[in-house]
């Protein structure tokens, strides 16, 4: 993998080389032999994810975070190139990113910041397989930094924060009979009513914080029951998602969960945490006032929330429309992948 070549062509090299979750060795060799000879960077394995750090000296450190993973092809494998465009698996989300943070790697030999550039696997299956979860886990040091960049898909804007999310089960009971002599049972699938009446009724929030308008949401995403075509069912278990606001925390989230679904059985599958905008620190100011492009709230979760977390402020910003990710059409604008390179490049050296 060339890395001085053009950014469309680089991405394009990397959508061809697949890395569905938890089957990017091939990926991440290659992003550890492009960076490992060079002189300015102490490059680091674990597992299937790359840290590369500068050591210039500098006062504060930037992480610049990328997955190396993406969801299973749909008909999108391998990608093209267009004159304006690079199509096909991940060029969204988030090889394009990987290209960027991949050429600064390469030519920042200098900058106002130390820069830690992590390369992560497993970002979209379930946390537990998190690269930046086994990271933490086994030298939690690599993460350290001032102020995190997560080159998640924005469109080339700053999203700040993001929405947490909350994974739960609501079931309803009923006794399974026969369904010729339907008198002797009870059918838990007829009992769901009440269950989406509360889902149709909810209200969803919208606050403002710090002048950005999130949007909270309840949306059943998944339905399970019933025995056979002539069984009364006597159990039917719905899967439902809330993403609540920066302004929530996810223990606050859950007890408004369990409120709302007092009267059915509720079993939490699991959380996770939103983030803040950050937008009262000097770091976070400092790089808005440079990039100078819009700010948006940041609707879907990300690992932006893990740095949050363990309080350090972190925004997203990266090439490619989020809108198309994941999905089958995925498409970048070349133009788009360039301005953001050189937005990010001149922050660092500015
Ligand atoms: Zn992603």
């Amino acid at each position: 993998m060339k890395i001085n070549q053009d950014l469309g062509d680089l991405t394009l090299d990397l959508v061809n080389i697949s890395s569905v979750s938890q089957d990017e060795k091939a990926i991440a060799d290659l992003v550890q032999e492009s960076l490992s000879n060079l002189n300015h960077l102490k490059v680091t394995r674990i597992a299937n994810s790359v840290v590369a750090q500068t050591n210039f000296g500098n006062s504060k450190r930037v992480v610049i975070a990328g997955h190396l993973d993406t969801v299973p092809a749909n008909n999108n494998f391998p990608g093209k190139k267009t004159d304006t465009e690079i199509t096909g698996l991940g060029s969204v989300d988030m090889k394009s990113g990987i290209a960027v943070a991949l050429k600064l790697a390469h030519e920042l030999t200098k900058s106002n910041f130390d820069i830690t550039y992590l390369f992560y696997e497993s970002e979209e299956i379930e946390t537990k397989f998190n690269g930046l979860e086994l990271i933490t886990k086994q030298n939690k040091d690599l993460l350290n930094c001032d102020f995190a960049i997560l080159m998640e898909p924005t469109n080339g804007i700053i999203e700040v924060g993001c929405q947490g999310s909350l994974r739960f089960e609501v079931s309803a009971k009923g006794n399974r009979a026969h369904s010729a002599r339907w008198w002797n049972g009870e059918n838990a699938i007829h009992a769901l009513s009440p269950i989406l009446e509360v889902i149709n009724s909810y209200e969803s929030r919208e606050p403002v914080i710090d002048g950005y308008k999130f949007r909270e949401g309840l949306q059943a995403v998944k339905i399970n029951g019933g025995v056979a075509g002539n069984v009364v069912p006597d159990l039917v278990t719905m899967t439902i998602n809330h993403r609540f606001a920066p302004d929530t925390t996810a223990k606050v989230a859950e007890e408004n969960m369990r409120k709302l679904f007092i009267n059915f059985d509720f079993k939490l599958m699991d959380a996770a945490s939103a983030a803040p905008t950050g937008l009262n620190n000097e770091l976070i100011k400092n790089f808005v006032k440079v990039i100078s492009t819009p700010i948006a709230p940041k609707f879907g979760w990300t690992d932006v929330a893990r740095f949050a977390a363990a309080g350090i402020p972190a925004i997203n910003f990266g090439p490619g429309d989020p809108n198309l990710a994941h999905h089958p059409s995925e498409a970048v604008k070349i133009k788009q992948i360039e301005d953001v390179y050189s937005s990010l490049k001149k922050w660092l050296s500015n």
